[in-house]
């Protein structure tokens, strides 16, 4: 790894290298493709992984995304008619975590958003997740927090400690309201029973008895105020020339080519082994972006209840008939002050080739597989498997940072190899 050795030929003179800074671009520096890190994926963990090491350690790395961009499922882009949407499916950023938070603040400011949605059954828009109005449209007359709680008293089915999605629900709230909002959805989206889903599937969404009807627990909600793009490209920034970035990649393309200390891996878990145990199993999704123009949107005025709006909510869950689980707005979270519109409807799809790999299944099966696959990890002192896939676990953005912090933080005094010349 020593400086002096000439450098290897760069991998293939087709590949798109995108470069961040100036490492390795200034004519007095010889092109090397020697890093510290070699870091796979530039979705949240790469990217943290990354800056952390150049920004604390002054160290450098390669980060190999297969991709065209960077943040990968976390990626918002403006579309075609102006409209500012999240690529890959709504990403509602929150955390109850300041370190996270403060963390983050550094590359982006933040616009408040009380994440809000509805569910659409049996022809009608419900507040959803369930909570006191809820209540209220299901028995047609105003009530009391008391007279709920009686209601799901006499519904629920006791039992001490669920062990699965459906018994998550029916232990809440009981047959009727998970059949009418849980069932139909947990089985498109995952294809599988609830009963065969971990308890922490379905226990996600809470389930409240007063009238707080924002979607997610976690006590600070907000978006980048800029975009995720933004902050992505902000953390990048501030890894100044210490950072190389090659998009359109596929890692196992230039591993051949060049020399590290210490790999960052982030993709599928089971893929870094050549699928050695099996596969595990993902869940995939298929979007269709659907756009228009304010006048095309005249119509739904009355349904969206504001003007420049298709929907009354920035998400509606469909539980039941539709093929599709949700239909996203995102501008009614993202407040761009735009006239067009893009709804996207999210529809579930089974993982192959040439798709990704957007959800692990939270299963008692599927764990057993990946624990295999972390046994193995193990033994290897020299990766990081870091965020959603390389540890197989259905993670939020702030958990994926938090893991990624902490890791660099445990590894930190093990990265004081001699500095080479490039760093
Ligand atoms: P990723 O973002 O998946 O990044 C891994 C990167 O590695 C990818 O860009 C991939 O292309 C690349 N890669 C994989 N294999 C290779 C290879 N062989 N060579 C090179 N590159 C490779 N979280 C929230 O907090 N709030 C939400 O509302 C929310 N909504 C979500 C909605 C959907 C539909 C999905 C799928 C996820 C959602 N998440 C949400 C979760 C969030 O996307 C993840 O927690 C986070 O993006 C994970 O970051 P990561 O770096 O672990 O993985
Ligand atoms: N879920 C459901 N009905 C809903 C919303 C969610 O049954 O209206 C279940 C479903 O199994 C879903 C899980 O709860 O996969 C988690 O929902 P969330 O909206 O958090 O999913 P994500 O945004 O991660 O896709």
């Amino acid at each position: 790894m020593s400086s002096d050795n000439p450098p290897p030929a760069p991998p293939h003179g087709d590949l798109t290298i995108a470069e961040v800074g100036n490492f390795g671009n200034d004519p007095d520096t010889h092109m090397s493709w020697n890093f510290d890190f070699l870091i796979v994926g530039a979705g949240y963990s790469g990217l943290v992984f990354a800056e952390r090491a150049a920004t604390e350690l002054g160290r450098t790395s390669l980060i190999v995304e297969k991709r065209g961009h960077v943040g990968g499922n976390a990626q918002d882009e403006y579309d075609d008619h102006g409209v500012l949407v999240h690529k890959y499916g709504p990403h509602y950023f929150r955390t109850n975590s300041p370190k996270i938070r403060e963390y983050l603040s550094q590359f982006t400011e933040w616009h408040p958003v009380p994440y809000r949605i509805l569910s659409y059954a049996q022809g009608r828009y419900w507040k959803f997740p369930i909570n006191l109005n809820t209540f209220e449209q299901i028995v047609g007359h105003p009530a009391t927090e008391d007279e709920f709680k009686e209601w799901l008293e006499t519904h629920r089915v006791p039992i001490d400690n669920p062990q699965n999605s459906e018994e998550v629900i029916i232990s809440q709230v009981g047959w009727d309201l998970y059949e009418k909002f849980f069932k139909g959805y947990t089985l498109k989206q995952w294809r599988r029973h609830p009963k065969d889903l971990d308890a922490s599937v379905c226990g996600r969404i809470p389930i409240r008895t007063n009238r707080d009807d924002r979607y997610l627990r976690e006590e600070f909600q907000a978006l980048p105020k800029a975009g995720y793009h933004k902050m992505f490209e902000r953390m990048l920034a501030a890894c100044g020339d210490k950072v190389r970035l090659l998009l359109h990649t596929d890692y196992r393309e230039v591993l051949p080519h060049v020399s590290y200390r210490h790999m960052v891996y982030t993709g599928p878990i089971d893929e870094y082994y050549d699928n050695g145990f099996g596969a595990l199993p993902y869940r995939s999704l298929r979007f269709e972006n659907q756009s228009f123009t304010e006048g095309e949107l005249s119509d739904r005025l009355a349904i969206a209840g504001k003007p420049g709006f298709w929907q009354p909510a920035m998400q509606v869950n469909y539980p039941n008939d539709e093929d599709f689980t949700r239909i996203v707005e995102i501008k009614h979270a993202t407040g761009q002050a735009t006239s067009n519109t893009t709804i996207v409807r999210e529809y579930p799809d089974d993982y192959g080739p040439g798709k990704e790999a957007y959800y692990p299944i939270p299963a008692p099966d599927a764990a057993a597989l990946y624990k295999k696959y972390e046994e193995r990890t193990r033994s290897e002192k020299n990766v990081s498997f870091i965020g959603r896939l390389a540890t197989y676990k259905y993670y939020n953005m702030d958990q994926v940072v938090g893991m990624t912090l902490a890791d660099f933080e445990r590894r930190r005094a093990s990265f004081d190899w001699p500095r080479s010349s490039m760093a």
